[in-house]
């Protein structure tokens, strides 16, 4: 029994959840006393195979067809089905993109079990682990017990567990062929699912200063401008102020916008939703300035400011200029 984490690559690079998935799955397998496995899916994947296995892993199968070439859901089931009914193992954990959205639900139909997506969290507390995962579009956490012995089929939300906690490691890398099958495939590759464009990559950023709905009116968004330029940091923004086309969309942190885990993440005016929070809560350090002090965002602040920004920002861009002159 195993840990299998299932990463993605596309064209030969890897997709920018995987090492966090994987530094999931390491502490799945810690807290499980389990081995960590991954698979990685395509043709010529040998390279990507012999990076993962310098992580902590027992095993890196580096599953390989020409039919893996260009993802489709028929091929990709098959083939991590095959693998899955030959490792046994009790979890498989896959990062929640767009690709496994379309195939894993189906790969776990044909366990007699269901994917237990966008997980958060899990808490190994009782015999069998407790998953949790957003409901209600992020009002509501909800637990999932699974039961049986598994395979358990479970997606992690982009943002939710860090990369920098993967720990190094030897694995053996194996190569394993599917026996595909081509008339079974019933579908054509097409165009890999775009997702939202990244003109601005926040996801690169050390320092981010990210204005929400406090900021009142776009002709205010100068305040912040200003603390980011004095701090040489990305500018970004909660929903409502892209939505509102303030800022571009490129700029929103969050669920619908970009996962960011820069060193200083300064949050202005900004409540704090659960949508917002997935965005920017692997931050190293998270300053929160709010006039209202039971703002949720306090609640993951290292260092909260409770007054009114208008007041509050202009002084900290004079402290900073002041510090660097
Ligand atoms: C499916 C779905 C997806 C979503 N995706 C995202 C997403 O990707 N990113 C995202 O951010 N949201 C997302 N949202 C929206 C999210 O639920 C919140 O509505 C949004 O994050 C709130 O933005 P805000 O904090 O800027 O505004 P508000 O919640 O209105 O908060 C404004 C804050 O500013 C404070 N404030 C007001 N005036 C001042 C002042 N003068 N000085 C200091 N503080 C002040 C207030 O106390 C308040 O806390 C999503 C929602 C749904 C349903």
């Amino acid at each position: 029994m195993s840990v299998l984490v299932v990463l993605e690559q596309q064209a030969g690079k890897w997709h920018r959840m995987s090492w966090e998935t994987l530094a999931a799955a390491q502490q799945f397998g810690a807290s499980l006393g389990l081995p960590v496995e991954v698979a990685i899916a395509g043709s010529g994947v040998g390279a990507l195979a012999a990076e993962a296995a310098t992580k902590k892993v027992a095993k890196v199968y580096a599953v390989e067809h020409e039919l893996l070439k260009d993802y489709t859901a028929d091929c990709y089931t098959a083939a991590i089905e095959e693998l899955v009914r030959k490792v046994n193992p009790k979890i498989v954990l896959f990062p929640h993109t767009y690709q496994v959205r379309d195939f894993a639900p189906k790969l776990a139909t044909r366990f007699d079990q269901v994917l237990i997506s966008d997980v958060i969290a899990v808490r190994f507390d009782s015999p069998s682990p407790v998953f949790v995962r957003l409901l209600f579009q992020g009002k509501l956490n909800g637990d999932v017990r699974v039961g049986g012995e598994g395979p358990h089929f479970v997606s992690i939300q982009a943002g939710a567990w860090r990369a920098d906690t993967l720990e190094s490691g030897t694995g053996a890398v194996e190569t394993f062929t599917p026996a595909l099958d081509a008339s079974k495939i019933r579908q054509k590759p097409e165009a890999p699912f775009r997702e939202s464009a990244r003109a601005v990559d926040l996801t690169a950023a050390e320092i981010i200063v990210s204005v929400g709905r406090g900021i009142k009116e776009k002709e205010n968004i100068p305040v912040v401008e200003e603390l980011a330029k004095a701090l040489g940091a990305e500018l970004a923004a909660s929903r409502p102020i892209c939505d509102a086309g303030w800022l571009p969309m490129e700029r929103q942190v969050g669920s619908s916008g970009q996962t960011v885990a820069p060193k200083v993440y300064i949050a202005v005016g900004i409540s704090g939703a659960i949508q917002h929070l997935v965005g920017m809560k692997g931050a190293k350090t998270i300053v929160a300035i709010n006039k209202d002090a039971n703002a949720p965002i306090f609640e993951v602040a290292d260092y909260g400011i409770v007054g009114d920004l208008f007041e509050v920002v202009p002084a900290l861009v004079a402290e900073v200029k002041k510090a660097k002159a």
